[in-house]
């Protein structure tokens, strides 16, 4: 699959003169194009590492794939989430949602602004919908990612904390690995596949 950088949904000068036409021309064909770009090389070098099964460079490609895919996918949201002009609150059951999990639109745009503020470095800040715990949350990002892709629902799932496996194999964590593959149930799998596939037509 290769990606591409979606055009705007307004003019570069639409969102003037909140955001300055200029600053928007150059972060979105810049610096987003950046992020489109490297995620394409990276999926193409890790089919390349597939292909060849030669996974040396893994921890870095895996770095990048969570970075670049993680970029893309946040900048894709932030200029979506814009409109010339913009709205005042929100609406409907977004609305009564923020009420229930926030107390008012008040209080979340209090903590949404205090956590956007205090992200540490460069980041994120985002309300987002848990389909696991069932409410709202806001929370910042640092960087992209962390090692993650905004929007991933967990399929399947292997614990390499030292305190999964340390009894038996001490420091060797590839054998630990090597024996859960044992224990998989795809059955689960595939049921938490099937049950996310209901997201595949989210629109961005
Ligand atoms: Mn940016």
């Amino acid at each position: 699959m290769s990606f591409k950088l979606p055009e705007l949904p307004y003019a570069y000068n639409a969102l003037e003169p909140y955001y300055y036409e200029a600053t928007v021309r150059i972060h979105h064909d810049t610096h987003h194009k950046a992020y489109v770009d490297s995620l394409n090389v990276t999926e193409a070098r890790l089919a390349e590492a597939r292909d060849k099964g030669d996974f040396a460079l893994i921890k870095h490609w895996e770095h990048e794939l969570a970075f670049h895919g993680s970029g893309h996918l946040l900048h894709t949201l932030f200029w979506e989430n814009m409109r010339p002009g913009g709205s005042s609150t929100p609406k409907g059951s977004l609305a009564e949602r923020i009420i229930e999990d926030f107390g008012s639109f008040n209080n979340f745009k209090k903590q949404f602004t205090a956590a956007a503020v205090a992200v540490e470095g460069s980041g994120w800040t985002l309300l987002v919908w848990s389909p696991f715990f069932k409410e709202l949350e806001v929370l910042q990002a640092e960087k992209h990612q962390n090692l993650t892709q905004w929007g991933v629902i967990p399929l399947l799932i292997v614990d390499v904390w030292e305190h999964a496996y340390y009894l038996k194999y001490q420091n060797e964590r590839v054998k630990w690995v090597e024996a859960w593959w044992n224990l998989v149930n795809w059955e689960d799998v595939l049921q938490r596949f099937e049950d996310s596939a209901s997201l595949m037509n989210v629109s961005w």
